[in-house]
């Protein structure tokens, strides 16, 4: 009874196919937002006993996806972008027919080579050395956590109450929240100054770790962030990496968003010692255009990360583990995973990696264009440049008239843009980073801003 006839099978596959290319084909003219329905009623319904009909069910799911932010559309400028690359679906619905079993080698090598192949080829433009390798993820907080824990064993042998960890105010809170996870009090998480432009104090925190060790503490965990959530800065890694190598301490980089950078000849530049990192964390999800979902950890030292999350059951006995591969799940909290790397390694092959790096050097130019454009209008103030593709600003007139520049902005529903506090004060950002966005956008986006802050 569930598995359907060949021809109900291919009727649905055809009204998945209709409505994927009605929706794709829409989003040039879509509402950037649609306030939600008034009424849930629809969408609270319960599964029933009796059948319900595709058609129908396929119409509910577009009515409610309807009634959202449009993150997959062109004028979606807010938090982090990423449109979700058609090929990358189609990859995840290939993969997820197969459905093949990844979280170990031995039951699909072929397809594990495959991803493992995605991931060395991301250790390599990271410059990470022999024996790095890494693990894709559901995305950075995963991650993180599991570069946490991995730090944790090799550097504490376990939890500890003595254990410190390093970060900035603008450190994504996913750090503190491994460290929660991870058996580490907030007392644990040592907040370093930023200099003025927001980047983490080197001289504060070699301070601070000199400090720390001296009033019997164990300094182990330094993060930098490429690419911050609210400006989207990226801390000097060179530093903070010759640093944590001098006192022993795990060097984390969270790229969750900038870390896709590295594939252009700017973005190396701006990540510069970047090669220092016991660890990175990306979001493919995020600079690589993918559906949300996606993670990426690398790790210097595969090993480390495996005699973290190692695990073995009798039910295992007969996978006899013959392949120069890893199994996964002894690089991660999980066992059972989605096959994640066709998401990755589809659309690497299929368009080109060239592709990806036109694409993100096309976003490096137009948050360059937003920057320029935005700081020369005055009734606007814009408090920093962008190191990568995020560009802050406010009105000069206080948090009431920024907060109202935002909504007459996103009251438009052409774009939208979202928000965070900077020195105290409400202050919008503007990110440029799907794949759908491009200049005829951007510059309808600055018209709707300038004349928003002309009005306000
Ligand atoms: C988005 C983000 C995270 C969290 O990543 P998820 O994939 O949402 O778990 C961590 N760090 C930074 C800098 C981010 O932008």
């Amino acid at each position: 009874m569930l598995e359907p006839d060949r021809e109900t099978r291919r009727a649905w596959t055809d009204a998945v196919g209709a409505f994927v290319e009605d929706f794709v084909a829409g989003l040039a003219k879509a509402p950037a937002s649609e306030p939600g329905p008034a009424d849930l009623r629809e969408f609270l319904a319960e599964p029933a006993e009796r059948p319900g009909t595709f058609d129908e069910l396929l119409a509910t799911f577009g009515r409610a996806a309807g009634y959202a932010v449009e993150t997959a559309g062109p004028g979606y400028l807010g938090y982090f972008p990423a449109g979700g690359l058609l090929s990358s679906v189609l990859a995840e619905t290939l993969a997820q027919a197969v459905n093949r079993f990844t979280g170990v080698a031995d039951t699909a090598p072929a397809l594990v080579a495959m991803e493992q192949a995605v991931v060395r080829w991301f250790c390599r433009r990271f410059d990470l050395p022999d024996g790095a390798g890494g693990v894709i993820t559901s995305g950075a907080s995963i991650a993180t956590l599991a570069a946490l824990t991995a730090a944790r064993e090799d550097r504490l042998g376990g939890p500890d109450p003595l254990g410190t960890i390093y970060v900035t105010e603008h450190t994504h809170y996913c750090v503190a929240k491994a460290a929660r996870i991870a058996g580490f009090t907030s007392a644990q998480v040592r907040v370093v100054p930023v200099d003025e432009g927001l980047r983490m104090d080197l001289a504060a925190a070699r301070a601070l770790i000199t400090e720390d060790r001296e009033r019997g503490l164990k300094p182990f965990f330094l993060v930098g962030t490429a690419g911050s959530t609210s400006t989207g800065t990226v801390d000097g890694l060179d530093g903070l990496g010759v640093l944590a190598r001098r006192e022993d301490l795990w060097f984390h980089v969270d790229g969750a968003y900038g870390g896709s950078f590295q594939l252009t000849d700017r973005g190396r530049a701006v990540l510069r010692g970047v090669h220092r990192a016991d660890s990175i964390t990306l979001d493919p999800h995020k600079g690589l255009f993918l559906p949300y979902g996606t993670g990426l950890l690398l790790v210097r030292d595969e090993d480390r990360l495996r005699r973290a999350h190692a695990a073995d059951g009798h039910y295992l006995q007969d996978l006899d583990r013959e392949h120069d591969l890893p199994d996964y799940a002894d690089l991660g909290p999980e066992l059972t995973r989605e096959y994640r790397g066709l998401r990755l390694w589809l659309p690497l092959h299929l368009h080109g990696v060239a592709a990806f790096r036109a694409e993100l050097d096309e976003k490096l130019d137009l948050a360059a264009l937003v920057h320029r454009e935005l700081s020369a209008d005055r009734n606007l103030e814009v408090p920093l440049a962008p190191d990568l593709t995020v560009t802050v600003f406010r009105s000069p007139f206080g948090d009431a008239t920024t907060e109202r520049l935002l909504e007459r902005i996103n009251g438009t529903r052409r774009i939208f843009l979202s928000s965070t506090r900077l020195d105290g004060k409400h202050t919008l950002r503007l990110c440029v980073l799907s794949h759908r966005t491009h200049r005829t956008h951007v510059e309808e986006a600055l018209d709707i801003v300038r004349r928003a802050a002309r009005e306000c």
